[in-house]
């Protein structure tokens, strides 16, 4: 197989004018040891350890000469998040009595209170009500939760059962409670709870039911590096080099999470990207280089920005997200990076033809481009992918996502082979658009 970096970086040693600017791998690597090292302890979401990750990329971009973006007075923009949470255990009373055995699955008000409403079977459900007690023992309880989720209906007690018990282990033996932007708090949704099936039996049309849940509202605040190289004419657009800054962190007693390859890996290609771009001379459209935060616990820095960016979102012609670029897959191309939704614009093809080594994602099934932080911009119609080394790699959220692991020149090639494209894509007019039917709709 053809070693194509590698020719390209002896050429660089032979004549320097070809290729102006060389990624260092000791810079690769120092960035890797700092964002992914024991000090920062896996970079938890909306933690201080995240908010120290947002300020070393900050700095990184200021010493580059980036400018801060449009708008903004410095290079962190942070966002209100609130973990709700069960402060005391809830209680649930039938016409007046304590009921034991609750197991609330899915949290949702605090405190909901009404008549009960019965129903025997998924097609009695009805659209309103604040109680509503399922009485059939044969449905799954995740396939009742299904067909109540989006109803209003304030809770539902179902009848405990190994499928209920089962999905109650996968979510951890805790609650699901609900994490928002502390700018959009969510819709109502129905709180899901089961008791004994001879509790259930026993509940009569109408009868009171009062569930009481203590709720606390922790606030945490998530923190997105900004860096801008402004364009040398206002009306071409802007260019969004992207990647996620934090990872999974440390579960109290837990091992330190490094996610040296998530993304710490692509939050080093943004940074290199950014020192060899703001290294030249400048290009005809402006670039935003953006390191958010939050990405693992729902995408909550992405979607910040998509709804407060430095620049309007339809003057953004591209985004490109790096995501894992640590280790390569066995199945690309020797040096490639797999851009995920390729089909779905113009725009892998187009760095392509220009010399970046970026394929299609062999893995479609497992829908990647809709699980990293382009997809929040791809929903507000901005074209946007993510490239990635090796999506499935063994060492996904596990506490063997450590520097050890990473292939620190496959991640050098792979970053320096995106330098001409960007400029290309920068210097030029050529505007990705979405083919067919690739614009994904919300
Ligand atoms: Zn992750």
């Amino acid at each position: 197989m053809r070693v194509i970096l590698l020719s390209t970086l002896l050429l660089a040693t032979a004549a320097p004018a070809a290729t102006p600017w060389t990624v260092q791998p000791q810079s690769v690597r120092a960035h890797e040891d700092f964002l992914a090292g024991d000090a920062l302890r896996g970079r938890g979401s909306a933690t201080p350890d995240e908010a120290v990750a947002a300020a070393y990329v900050a700095t990184q971009f200021e010493g580059y000469g980036l400018r801060p973006a449009p708008g903004m007075a410095g290079y962190v923009q942070t966002a209100g998040v609130v973990n709700d949470r069960i402060a005391s255990p809830p209680t649930l009373a039938i016409a007046g009595r304590p009921a034991d055995g609750l197991r609330l699955i899915v949290g949702g008000a605090a405190d909901v209170r009404g008549p009960a409403v019965i129903a025997d079977s998924l097609a009695a459900l009805p659209d309103n009500a604040d109680v509503v007690v399922f009485t059939a023992a044969d449905v799954p309880a995740f396939d009742v939760w299904r067909a109540v989720r989006a109803k209003h209906i304030g809770l539902l007690i179902a009848k405990d059962s190994k499928s209920a018990a089962d999905w109650f282990a996968q979510i951890g033996g805790r609650t699901s409670m609900r994490r928002y932007l502390a700018e959009t708090p969510p819709a109502p949704r129905p709180a899901f709870a089961t008791l004994p099936p001879a509790t259930i039996d026993a509940i009569w049309a109408g009868a009171a039911v009062t569930l009481s849940v203590p709720v606390a509202h922790d606030q945490a605040t998530t923190s997105n590096a900004i860096g801008y190289l402004p364009g040398t004419d206002p009306k071409a657009g802007v260019i969004l080099l992207s990647a996620h800054l934090d990872h999974l962190g440390q579960a109290e007693g837990g091992p330190i999470m490094h996610g040296a390859n998530d993304d710490a890996s692509g939050t080093t290609a943004v940074l290199e990207l950014a020192r060899a771009l703001a290294a030249g001379r400048p290009h005809r459209r402006g670039i935003l280089f953006v390191c958010y935060g939050s990405e693992e616990i729902g995408g909550y820095g992405s979607r910040y920005f998509g709804a407060h960016p430095p620049v309007p979102l339809t003057d953004i012609v591209a985004n490109i997200e790096f995501e894992m670029i640590g280790a390569q897959d066995p199945k690309l191309p020797k040096g490639a990076l797999m851009m995920t939704g390729f089909d779905r614009s113009d725009l892998g093809a187009a760095l392509q033809a220009h010399g970046g080594h970026v394929t299609g994602d062999p893995y479609p099934q497992e829908k990647f481009f809709e699980r990293s932080d382009n997809y929040s911009l791809a929903l507000k119609g901005v074209v946007a992918h993510t490239l990635s080394g090796w999506a499935v790699v063994p060492t996904y959220h596990q506490p063997t996502d450590t520097i050890a692991h990473l292939d620190i020149d496959y991640m050098t090639s792979a970053i320096q082979s995106l330098i001409a494209p960007v400029r290309w894509l920068a210097d030029g007019d050529f505007t990705p658009r979405w083919t067919g039917a690739g614009k994904p709709a919300e």
